[in-house]
């Protein structure tokens, strides 16, 4: 960006927190005001929602910066504060988790059951020579052994690194070799979209490539036969015949707990390394707090999967410090289908449910009849993370299943970060569609410009953080230098996110996708997302990716993909006047500058298997170029489709 974004869409739409709720809520306005006057207290207070095995010397230890120390000397066991000291509140009754398998079969798992399970496989993973330090790769679909995978390393000081389970065995092998992994835990194969999925194929030939590995540990989930060598061990023939009983050792606070690889929407993945004491600090408290959670009586529903930070923070480590009670579904949102989703939020009573825009969207093309036909009256309270919410969406969202009333907080937050940063709070905070609103209490995130100043309200330019927070990665693993290249090089003193963002005229903040997505036309420095979030307002358009293409005399064009709402007539000349009406709709939202050169209707994106558009290949189909990295990619058969399609021009 050469000067500041441009503030374009105007959102005049607020809706203040349930007073039920704001009455009752966990965290309450005076947070924020406790956290300004000692921040370091107040972190010092949250993390005594822990167990400590040993209390910290020093909160945070800045002096070599961005180096940070959070509960310096501190000790403490990160499986012990998810599941051994409830269970010795007396709470080992309470269900952990309400898992769901795709083909319907379930299971419900105690916090007894899965302390057991974790201590079991402590057990076995020790018994398979893994110690303190050891790195362990973890390659599973969505079942309860994830969870319990990942408990046994924290507890035996094992550091993990989670692969999603669609990933290649290119992009398996690389990460098992980036860490040296010593042993992979993984599953003979999961369901997906209906039909079993195997997995144990591509870790025998990541494994095969990658010298590191002495054993594979196998969970029988399908039922396929797999192939067989001496490295590997059935889960059900070690983990499940091993002892429960094991003591957890107290670790360093800075003791590494997992290493996981972003999920590379905008280049190659970096390897972010998270440690103990201040990850759980920070993930405890947010859960607490953004999600307003009463393990009591809630049930909370995080539909991410553990191969994303998401599901490291909001289904693993923060909501079992809680205490709290979850569901856990194995599958895709439409199979058997598209109700499924809503189907276990009716089934369980979920009151609590975070999710991420790319379903919204996807619910909002499929109509919404569909939520329309279950009974959603369990739920409270609605999240949102991973891309910016369009504010249609968002609207959506509140309307149709939050039945026009329930709070939604947007939470942006990174890998790096580890912990939700910008939210609001649902007692506390009158949300805006589409923003992100305040940064959380202890956290101190701005908006500056190209030189580092703060912008006015009302201006755009970059999201910094400029103090360090508990949960913030300690460095990418392996590479200090590309840690301070990438992340604190570009401000001095600052954390650069490499988003970029706005003030409005409240000072709330709006994130406005990357900046390295930002485009600049004629001079004007223009959001992807202000545009996408104008074609989303349109009521034929589901939901929509822009990006800058090179143009002999704008410097950059706008070329917009918008994917029809499903009632959408889009055949032959009525989808030539579609598009004709969107040009001129973003026109009238934004302004004249912000008009697309030219749009395609789409049937899909490319997205990351997370769920992100990925926009640097809409780009090079939009300069065509060819494809860069698209080793993080859901379905390559999607950029095909996409660029034959642009040939056939505008
Ligand atoms: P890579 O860094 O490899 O390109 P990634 O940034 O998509 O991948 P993640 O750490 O999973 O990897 O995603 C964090 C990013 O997601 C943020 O930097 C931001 O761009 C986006 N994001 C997450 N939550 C929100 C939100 N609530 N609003 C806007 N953007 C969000
Ligand atoms: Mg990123």
């Amino acid at each position: 960006m050469s000067e500041t974004l441009e503030n374009l869409l105007k959102e005049t739409r607020q809706f203040p927190p349930p007073a039920a709720l704001a009455a009752e809520a966990n965290v309450k306005a005076d947070a924020y005001a406790e956290a300004d006057a000692d921040r370091l207290a107040f972190w010092e207070r949250q993390a005594r929602r822990l167990a400590w095995a040993q209390d910290w010397e020093q909160v945070l230890d800045w002096s070599n910066p961005p180096f940070a120390k959070w509960f310096v000397g501190g000790r403490l066991n990160v499986a012990y504060n998810c599941l051994d000291r409830h269970v010795e509140a007396g709470l080992g009754d309470r269900v952990a988790i309400h898992w769901e398998g795709e083909p319907g079969d379930t299971r419900t798992i105690t916090y007894a059951d899965l302390h057991r399970m974790t201590c079991q496989a402590a057990n076995a993973l020790t018994g398979l020579g893994v110690t303190a330090g050891d790195r362990v790769a973890i390659y599973l679909p969505m079942i309860p052994e994830a969870a319990v995978a990942m408990l046994a390393c924290a507890r035996i000081g094992a550091t993990h690194s989670v692969v999603f389970g669609g990933f290649s065995a290119d992009a398996l092998s690389s990460r098992i070799a980036d860490a040296s992994a010593k042993v992979v835990i993984t599953a003979d194969g999961g369901f997906r979209r209906g039909k079993p999925s195997a997995l144990k194929p591509t870790v025998d030939e990541a494994v095969s490539r990658s010298g590191s590995v002495e054993h594979v540990l196998v969970v029988r989930r399908t039922g396929e036969e797999v192939a067989w060598s001496d490295r590997d061990h059935w889960w059900h023939e070690t983990v499940e015949q091993a002892s429960p009983e094991h003591t957890a050792e107290p670790f360093d606070a800075e003791h590494p707990l997992f290493i996981l690889y972003t999920s590379g929407t905008t280049a190659k993945p970096k390897g972010i390394l998270h440690t103990t004491g201040g990850y759980l600090t920070q993930t405890a408290y947010t859960a607490h707090a953004v999600f307003d959670l009463k393990p009591e009586t809630d049930v909370y529903w995080c539909t991410a999967d553990i191969g994303w930070v998401t599901g490291h923070s909001y289904i693993v480590y923060g909501p079992l410090a809680n205490g709290a009670t979850q569901v856990m579904y194995e599958g895709t949102p439409d199979t058997p289908h598209k109700g499924r989703v809503w189907e276990i939020v009716d089934r369980y009573g979920v009151t609590i449910l975070y999710t991420a825009p790319t379903l919204i969207r996807t619910m909002m093309k499929w109509g919404e009849d569909i939520p329309a036909g279950f009974d959603l009256s369990s739920l409270r309270l609605l999240g949102s993370v991973g891309e910016p919410i369009n504010p249609e969406a968002w609207m959506w969202y509140r309307q149709h299943v939050g039945r026009g009333e329930l709070p939604i907080v947007d939470t942006w937050w990174q890998t790096e970060t580890g912990a939700i940063m910008i939210s609001p709070l649902p007692g506390v905070t009158a949300t805006k569609p589409g923003s992100a609103m305040t940064p959380l209490p202890g956290i101190s995130a701005d908006v500056v410009d190209d030189q580092g100043q703060s912008v006015p309200n009302g201006g755009g330019g970059y999201l910094v953080l400029r103090e360090p927070w508990p949960s913030m990665l300690r460095t990418i693993w392996g590479d200090d230098n590309r840690f301070v290249e990438t992340y604190w090089s570009r401000f001095d003193g600052m954390y650069f996110a490499g988003d970029g963002a706005k003030k409005d005229a409240d000072g709330h903040v709006w994130l406005l996708g990357r900046v390295d997505d930002v485009m600049l036309v004629s001079g004007h420095n223009i959001s992807t997302t202000e545009v996408e979030s104008a074609l989303v307002s349109h009521p034929s358009v589901a939901e929509a990716a822009v990006v800058g293409a090179t143009d002999p005399t704008t410097g950059q064009a706008i070329v917009a993909f918008a994917i029809p709402r499903g009632t959408a007539d889009v055949s032959g000349d009525a989808g030539e006047a579609l598009i004709a009406d969107l040009r001129n709709h973003v026109a009238k939202t934004l302004g004249p500058i912000a008009k697309p050169r030219q749009i395609m209707l789409v049937a899909e994106l490319p997205k990351t298997r997370s769920g992100k558009i990925m926009r640097r290949l809409l780009r090079d189909v939009a300069e065509n170029r060819s494809l860069g990295d698209v080793t993080t990619l859901q379905d390559s058969s999607v950029m095909e489709l996409i660029s034959s399609g642009m040939k056939g021009g505008k």
